[in-house]
């Protein structure tokens, strides 16, 4: 029949458990933020993103008003062509309206060239960023895949910690698990320490002589360490 004292120590043991593992979880949830180089990578790609789209654009507007004034030179020409004009004012006032649409397109035409070269340019920066975006969010993932694996592991390693522990407090004496429960609270999650050398463990104080060689977990009183205050087991 174990005494109380040996009960809270093998409490205690359980406790230590369920306190690394929820460390681990913390930190396994720590390593899953995203990392701040991945968070500049993506704002990168997605302002260079934005000005290859307008740059687009920009070209392809370029493109649609060198359409439209083609269209307006060829149906000027037709009409040139057609001998329809007899005024030669109204001839040479065609003509040079063609001239002057035809200057309107050159310029629209460069405006479309400078937009495609911008964008060419750009793009040669730009591709390889988004190939480390792509690289570095699939490490990420993976590393996220892994951790939620873990997570999941040590949730369900705590959750049978849990149900033990709940079984054996519930097998204890209420006043020692209470004196257990505060100190636990207290003093950094342990509660119960052994003796080695006559020190305690937890605090490494060394103990006085009644301490260190009380009477072996026989009494009802618990012995506790001077110096830190944690109950002590002689093992
Ligand atoms: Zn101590």
């Amino acid at each position: 029949m174990a005494t109380d004292i040996e009960k809270l120590f093998d409490l205690q043991q359980i406790d230590l458990k369920r306190l690394r593992i929820v460390k681990r979880v913390k930190k396994s949830l720590v390593s899953v933020r995203e990392p701040i180089d991945l968070i500049r990578l993506r704002e990168s790609v997605g302002s260079m993103s934005e000005e290859q789209e307008s740059l687009k654009e920009n070209q392809t507007l370029a493109e649609s008003q060198v359409k439209v004034v083609k269209e307006k030179i060829a149906a000027n020409q037709d009409l040139l062509n057609s001998g329809r004009l007899t005024d030669p004012k109204d001839i040479a006032a065609l003509q040079s309206q063609i001239a002057e649409l035809e200057s309107t397109k050159s310029a629209y035409e460069e405006r479309a060239l400078a937009a495609l070269l911008e964008f060419e340019d750009k793009n040669k920066q730009y591709q390889p960023l988004v190939e480390r975006l792509e690289e570095r969010t699939g490490e990420w993932e993976e590393l996220r895949r892994c951790a939620r694996e873990e997570q999941e592991g040590m949730a369900a390693e705590l959750k049978e910690l849990n149900r033990e522990r709940s079984v054996r407090a519930s097998d204890m004496n209420k006043d020692a698990l209470q004196i257990y429960e505060e100190l636990l609270k207290r003093k950094n999650g342990i509660a119960v320490t052994t003796i080695t050398n006559s020190s305690c463990d937890a605090c490494f104080m060394s103990l006085p002589t009644s301490v260190a060689t009380a009477p072996r977990n026989g009494s009802s009183t618990y012995l506790h360490c001077p110096s830190c205050g944690r109950m002590l087991i002689q093992r």
